[in-house]
C-alpha cells in the first residue's frame, strides 16, 4: 500500500490531536479509512425552494442574499441570538442564528448563499431558525453522517472531500472485472466517489449497491474460507461407536432428534477432516446431552476433549452436569476458569499439555495462549453466538502434541431463518433438535400489571410452600438514577424484609465475585436458597429442575428471544407438573401487548425468534453480539435478501474456482477478507 494511502490523520493539518483521537475511536485512523465512513442519508441542497413557496415545517434548500448583517441580541442565561433577513426575489424571510456569532460574522450583506432548515410562518413574516448555510456553489446531493460524537457531518464531509482529492485515485479494484461486469456494478472508486458526492439519489444508490455488494461478499467469502480451509486440514477419524453407545446409557431416553444429530456429528467425526458443526435447539431441548455424548467419544478414541461455556456459571454447571454423566465411565472433566486458584491452573495446564487429562470444562480461560493441549480432539462450544467466529476457532489453534486439528462443534439455542442462518453460519453445517424430551409441559405464562405484584409475590410463596423453588428477574444490578426500574439488590433486600422473611432468598447478579456466585448457585440448586433474585446472568444454559416459577420484572425491558431464554430455566423436569412464567409491566401500549400475547401463546422458541426479529428489526437481533460476524456499516441481512443472494452464489462460485484466494487477480479481496475478519 503506498505511503499517500496510509497517510495518519494525526498528521493531517487542520485535524487536531483531540479530533483525531475522537476519530479512531469511530476506527478512522488514515484518510483512506474516511472514504468507507458511508453517510446515511443525504439532504438535498439541489432543489431550491422561492421563500413564498417553501412548505412550512420540512427541510428545504432556499437561494437568497443577506439583507444586513446580523443583529446581536442578548437574552437572559448568557444566550445570544443573531438576526437578519434575506430576499430571493419571491419573497423575505426572517434568519434567527443562535450562539453563533462566528456563523452569524460570515454572512456578508448583499451576498448570495444557500439556506437549508425548516420554515415557520406567524403573522408578521415567514421565518427560518438555526438554518445551515453553505456557498451557492455547494447546491448539491450533501451527505449526512451518522458520526456525531464531537464530530458534525460538515467537518467530516470535509475530510471526506480530502480523502476523495488525495487517496482515492490510489484505490484498487477489489472484484475481479469479468465478476463487476456480470452484477453490473460500478467500480469501486466510482462508487466510493458516488456514496459520498452523488448526482441523483439513483446514483447514490448504485454506489450503495455497490458497497453492500462488497460487505456481504467478503463477509461469505471469509466464512468460505474458514470452512474450505478447514476442508483442506487433517483430523483425527473417531470412531462413532462410543458416542451412540453413550446415548443408550443415559439415565433417560433420548429423543429422536437427540439421536439423529448425535449420529450427524459422529458421522462427521469420523472422517479426517476437521467437522465444523452446528447444533441449534430451543431452550430445553437437551443440547447438553449430544455435546456430552461427542466429548465422550473423542475420550474413548483416545483423543481429548474441551467443552467451552460464555460463563462461568454456565461453565460451572456443564462441569456438574458432565461429572454425573460420566459417573463410572472413567474420565472425569475439570473445570478452567479465570477464577481458579494459580496452583490448580498450572496442574490442569500440564495436564491438557501432557494429555494426561482428558477433558475440560472452562470459559474465555481456555483460549489463552499459554494453553495447548496434547491431543485435542473434540472443542463444543455452547451458546456459540457469544463467542465471535474466531473465537470458535481458537481453542483449536494450538494443538501441540499433534498435527491434526480437531473438530469443532457449536451449539446455540438462538434460532433464526434459513436464508440467515446460510449467511451467518456460512462455515458451519447445521443440525437441528428440533423435538422437546417428553412429558415436558409448556410453561404457562401470564402477564401482569404492577398492581398485581403482591399477589403475584405471595403465589410465588405459595410454590415455596410446597417445596418448589422460584426466581425473580429484574434488568438491573441497582437501582439506576430515575429509580424506576426494579433492581435486583434493592428489591431482593425489600422481599427479604417483607413477604419472604420466613424464606431463604439469595441474590445473583453479575457484579458479584465469581465465588460468590458460584455460592448462590450451588446454594440454589442444592434447595438451600428457594428464591433466587437475579440479573439477566441467569439467561443462559441455568438448569435447575425443582425451579418451577418465574417472575420477570419490568418484561417490557427485554427482548423476546430472551425473555423466552429466560422461561426456559423453568419447566426444565419432567414430573414436576406444570411450570409457571409471569411477566410483570407497566407497558401497555399496541407493541407491548403483541410480545406479551405471543409470550403467552406460545413456547416454540423458533416462533418466537422469527418474531422478535420483524418487531425488533436486524439491527438489535443481530447486533454483533448475537452472531460474533464482523459488524457491516451499509448492508443489511434481513432487508437485503437478495444481494444476500448474489453475493452467496458469487462467493461459492469463486470460492470453488479459488478457495484460497491465491490467484493474483484474487490477491486484494483475500487481503479485505483479512482485514474484515480481524
Ligand atoms: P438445552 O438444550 O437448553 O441446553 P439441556 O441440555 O440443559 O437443554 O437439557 C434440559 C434438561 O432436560 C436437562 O435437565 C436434561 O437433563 C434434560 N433432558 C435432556 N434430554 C432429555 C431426554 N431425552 N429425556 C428427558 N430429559 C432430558
Ligand atoms: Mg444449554
Amino acid at each position: 500500500m503506498s505511503l499517500t494511502l496510509q497517510t495518519s490523520i494525526q498528521y493531517l493539518k487542520g485535524v487536531g490531536e483531540k479530533r483525531a483521537k475522537l476519530l479512531q475511536k469511530l476506527g478512522i485512523a488514515t484518510l483512506e479509512d474516511l472514504l468507507w465512513a458511508f453517510p446515511h442519508r443525504y439532504e438535498d441542497w439541489s432543489h431550491i425552494t422561492g421563500i413564498q413557496q417553501a412548505p412550512l415545517g420540512e427541510p428545504c434548500c432556499i437561494r437568497a442574499f443577506v439583507d444586513h448583517a446580523p443583529v446581536e441580541h442578548q437574552l437572559r442565561h448568557g444566550m445570544t441570538l443573531y438576526k437578519t433577513r434575506i430576499t430571493d426575489g419571491s419573497g423575505v424571510l426572517g434568519l434567527t442564528i443562535f450562539n453563533s456569532g462566528y456563523l452569524a460574522a460570515q454572512l456578508k450583506p448583499g451576498e448570495e448563499y444557500l439556506f437549508y432548515g425548516r420554515v415557520s410562518e406567524n403573522f408578521l413574516q415567514r421565518e427560518m431558525a438555526s438554518p445551515q448555510i453553505a456557498p451557492v456553489s455547494e447546491a448539491r446531493l450533501r451527505p449526512v453522517y451518522p458520526l456525531t460524537e464531537g464530530i458534525t457531518s460538515r467537518q467530516l464531509e470535509i475530510l471526506v472531500k480530502r480523502a476523495l482529492d488525495e487517496v482515492l485515485p490510489q484505490v484498487k479494484e477489489l472484484l475481479p472485472e469479468a465478476l463487476r461486469k456480470q452484477y453490473g456494478l460500478l467500480p469501486l472508486n466510482k462508487a466510493l466517489l458516488n456514496i459520498h458526492r452523488p448526482e441523483s439519489l439513483d446514483s447514490a444508490q448504485n454506489a450503495r449497491q455497490r458497497l453492500a455488494f462488497d460487505e456481504l461478499f467478503l463477509l461469505q467469502l471469509g466464512l468460505l474460507r474458514l470452512k474450505l480451509g478447514g476442508a483442506a486440514e487433517a483430523s483425527p477419524a473417531l470412531s462413532p461407536e462410543p458416542a451412540m453407545d453413550f446415548l443408550r446409557t443415559l439415565p433417560f431416553e433420548p429423543t429422536r432428534a437427540q439421536v439423529r444429530a448425535t449420529e450427524e456429528a459422529a458421522a462427521d467425526m469420523a472422517k479426517p477432516v476437521p467437522m465444523r458443526r452446528l447444533l441449534q435447539g430451543d431452550v430445553g431441548s437437551g443440547k447438553t446431552a449430544v455435546a456430552a455424548a461427542l466429548l465422550y467419544s473423542a475420550v474413548e478414541n483416545g483423543w481429548q476433549g474441551a467443552l467451552l461455556a460464555p460463563t462461568e456459571l454456565l461453565a460451572r454447571q456443564h462441569h456438574q452436569t458432565l461429572q454425573k454423566l460420566f459417573e463410572g465411565r472413567g474420565a472425569m472433566p475439570e473445570l478452567l476458569l479465570g477464577a481458579t486458584p494459580a496452583a490448580r491452573k498450572k496442574r490442569i495446564k500440564a495436564g491438557l499439555a501432557s494429555g494426561s487429562l482428558p477433558l475440560v470444562v472452562g470459559t474465555h480461560a481456555l483460549l489463552q495462549k499459554d494453553i495447548s493441549f496434547a491431543r485435542l480432539g473434540l472443542v463444543v462450544v455452547d451458546e456459540q453466538h457469544r463467542f465471535g467466529v474466531r473465537q470458535r476457532d481458537a481453542v483449536s489453534h494450538d494443538t501441540a502434541g499433534s498435527k491434526l486439528k480437531p473438530h469443532m462443534y457449536a451449539m446455540s439455542a438462538t434460532p433464526i431463518p434459513r436464508s440467515l442462518a446460510m449467511v451467518i453460519y456460512g462455515d458451519l453445517d447445521i443440525s437441528v433438535l428440533d423435538e422437546l424430551p417428553p412429558g415436558r409441559l409448556p410453561v404457562e405464562t401470564y402477564c401482569v400489571g404492577p398492581a398485581l405484584r403482591q399477589r403475584v409475590l405471595r403465589y410465588v410463596a405459595k410454590h415455596l410452600d410446597e417445596g418448589r423453588q422460584g426466581y425473580i428477574v429484574c434488568p438491573r444490578v441497582e437501582e439506576d438514577e430515575a429509580g424506576e426500574l426494579a433492581a435486583a439488590t434493592q428489591f431482593a433486600e425489600e422481599l427479604k424484609a417483607g413477604i419472604f422473611a420466613n424464606y431463604q432468598v439469595g441474590l445473583l447478579h453479575g457484579k458479584l465475585k465469581p465465588k460468590q456466585k458460584e455460592q448462590v448457585m450451588e446454594a440454589f440448586a442444592a434447595g438451600d436458597l428457594q428464591l433466587l433474585v437475579s440479573t439477566t446472568v441467569i439467561e443462559v444454559g441455568v438448569d435447575v429442575p425443582n425451579a418451577v416459577i418465574m417472575v420477570i420484572e419490568n418484561a417490557e425491558r427485554f427482548g423476546l428471544s430472551q425473555l423466552h431464554q429466560l422461561r426456559g430455566r423453568v419447566g426444565r423436569a419432567p414430573g414436576m407438573g406444570k411450570s409457571t412464567c409471569i411477566l410483570i409491566s407497566g407497558a401497555d401500549n399496541e407493541e407491548a401487548l403483541r410480545r406479551h400475547a405471543l409470550m403467552k401463546e406460545t413456547n416454540d422458541g423458533f416462533r418466537i425468534a422469527q418474531e422478535d426479529l420483524q418487531m425488533r428489526g436486524p439491527g438489535d437481533f443481530f447486533g454483533q453480539r448475537q452472531h460474533g460476524l464482523p459488524p457491516l456499516r451499509l448492508a443489511n441481512m434481513l432487508t437485503d435478501t437478495q444481494l444476500l443472494r448474489l453475493t452467496r452464489e458469487a462467493a461459492l462460485r469463486l470460492a470453488e474456482e479459488d478457495p484460497r484466494l491465491e490467484l493474483p487477480e484474487h490477491r486484494a479481496l483475500q487481503n479485505a477478507v483479512t482485514r474484515m475478519f480481524l
